[in-house]
Formats: structure tokens, C-alpha cells, sequence
């Protein structure tokens, strides 16, 4: 019994996941929402009540037509992990993939579960490395961007409000290969994101990573949370509406930051034990980062729906 709850548990632990955690793309939306002028406001709230999911988006909301306007593009940033669970899409990636109906005006059902994330490989001990996947978050966000305007503009804007946050995520833009964590046949395995690395016994490094901007859904919390991190970080001068910067920048974060660790640790065997050093660090890089995510999806968005 024992064993079998072992191996239970670790398969638990291996389930990839990628996405901050709800709360994280919320806070996100609601400091970006914030500093949208009037015009951009009402266009992103136009293209945001076309959404088939629209009522779901502001199930529970209470307040007057602003306050629902906004907390259903807070909500919306979320969509592209709700519908995993939704039986009207289907993983798109599986092998034994079976397409669902489709229901217009949605273009397809697939839950494009490999848009969320960007595999930049690295290695700390000489592994090979292969070509990053495609489609990816690299190869999806400039079609979000530059569908802002056309037909689909709604489908779109709820794409790029998650996939953005997700990429300011440092695990979403990268995967570490090494000697020490094998596939089937023998060769180095990727890490799925850190999804594979074991932290402290119990965990893996990308849920540590997701849950760092908090895990509670309350509304008070995520308006909080917003205005304290446009306290922390100001904007800066400067911001790159280019997705590729967004993932360069992630990629190499997550490898100085996230994998402080030599390629034999993260094992279920050698698990990566956080010091309070790490925790303080990663932290305040995870505030880092979903800050600048705000500040950039208001300025694409301020860009294309002026
Ligand atoms: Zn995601």
C-alpha cells in the first residue's frame, strides 16, 4: 500500500502543468486593465462581451457596468486553462486525439494546450540540444497580436491575455535536458518545464514557480495584489511589445534563477531543497515579472485598439 501511494503520489507530482496558477494571470489582468486609456477600455470590453464565454466571465460579478466590464477581462485571462477541463474542446495534442464539435463562432475546439509555453532548451551538463516544438507560445503570440483587430479580435485578445502572463512565467520559456533524468530508450528526457524536478520531496519546481504570485481566489486579494506590485515595480521607460524579447528574457531567467541547482539535483533521489534565500529571491522575481506582464499587455494592447 505504502509503494503503491508512493508511486500515486509522485505520478500526481509529474502531471505537467503550465500556467500560473488562475490567480496569477488575474492579478496580472487587473493591474494591465487599470492603466488602459478610456478608448482602449471600451474596445477591449467590446471585443470581451462578443466571447461565447462572456457569461462566464462575469458569473457571481456584482457591481455597476464598469466594474462587470472589468472583472470580466480579469476572468477572461484565465480561459485558456478553464477550458482543459471543458468537455465542448479536446487536447489537440494527444495522439488519440477526437475532435469535438464544433461550435461556432469559436474557429476550432482544440484547447492548443502547447500555446501556453515555449520549450528553449538548455543543459548544464553538455546534453545535446534538440529544436524547441512548435506551435509554441514563440510561434502563437504574434498571430494573437496581430488578430486584435481582424474577425476573430475576441478569440484572440482572451488568448493573448493568458498566453502573455504565461510566458512572464520563467518556466513557461524553457526546459532543462540533462544526464540525469532519462526517457524509455535511455536519452536525456526533458524536464517539461521544471514540471520534472523535484523540490523538496514533494513538489516540482514549475508549481513552485506558478504558485509564487498567490493561490487565493478572492477578489480583495487579486485588487490588492495588482496595486501593490505597481507600487514595487514602476513602469519602466522602456517596453518591448516583441514576444521574442518576452522569451528571451524568460528563458534566461528561469536558467539564473529558477535552476540554481547542478544537473544531478531535482531528483526524486537528490531532490532541490529551497533555502529561505531562494524563497525570498524567487519571489521577488515573480513579482518582477507578472509587473512587467501588466505593464506590457497594456501597451500592446493601448498599440493596437488605440
Ligand atoms: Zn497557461
Amino acid at each position: 500500500m505504502r509503494r503503491f501511494m508512493a508511486v500515486a503520489v509522485w505520478m500526481a507530482l509529474c502531471a505537467p502543468v503550465w500556467a500560473w496558477h488562475p490567480v496569477g494571470h488575474r492579478i496580472i489582468a487587473a493591474m494591465a486593465y487599470d492603466q488602459l486609456s478610456g478608448k482602449t477600455r471600451a474596445r477591449v470590453d467590446e471585443l470581451i462581451r462578443r466571447h461565447p464565454d462572456y457569461a462566464k466571465f462575469t458569473e457571481g460579478v456584482k457591481g455597476n457596468a464598469r466594474q462587470t466590464a472589468r472583472w470580466a477581462f480579469i476572468h477572461a485571462a484565465a480561459w485558456g486553462d478553464d477550458i482543459k477541463g471543458d468537455s465542448r474542446f479536446y487536447d489537440d495534442t494527444r495522439r488519440d486525439a477526437k475532435p469535438t464539435r464544433t461550435l461556432p463562432p469559436f474557429p476550432d475546439m482544440r484547447r492548443h494546450t502547447n500555446w501556453h509555453y515555449v520549450n528553449v532548451y538548455f543543459s548544464p551538463d553538455g546534453v545535446r540540444l534538440p529544436k524547441s516544438p512548435v506551435p509554441s507560445a514563440k510561434t502563437e503570440l504574434p498571430k494573437m497580436i496581430a488578430g486584435l483587430e481582424g474577425e476573430l479580435g475576441w478569440y484572440h485578445l482572451v488568448w493573448l491575455l493568458h498566453v502573455e502572463g504565461d510566458v512572464h512565467q520563467p518556466l513557461h520559456c524553457t526546459a532543462r535536458l540533462t544526464n540525469h533524468l532519462l526517457d524509455r530508450s535511455g536519452k536525456p528526457a526533458s524536464d517539461l518545464g521544471g514540471n520534472l524536478v523535484v523540490v523538496d520531496g514533494y513538489t516540482n519546481l514549475h508549481t513552485v514557480w506558478d504558485d509564487l504570485l498567490g493561490v487565493t481566489r478572492d477578489e480583495v486579494y487579486i485588487d490588492w495584489m495588482a496595486k501593490r506590485l505597481k507600487k514595487e515595480h514602476r513602469k519602466p521607460a522602456e517596453l518591448s511589445l516583441d514576444p521574442n524579447v518576452w522569451i528571451e528574457e524568460g528563458s534566461a531567467v528561469a536558467q539564473m534563477k529558477a535552476y540554481v541547482m547542478p544537473a544531478g539535483v531535482g531528483t526524486r533521489e537528490n531532490p532541490f531543497r529551497r533555502t529561505p534565500a531562494y524563497e525570498a529571491e524567487s519571489l521577488a522575481v515573480a513579482h518582477q515579472r507578472a509587473a512587467l506582464a501588466a505593464y506590457r499587455l497594456a501597451a500592446v494592447l493601448s498599440s493596437k485598439l488605440p
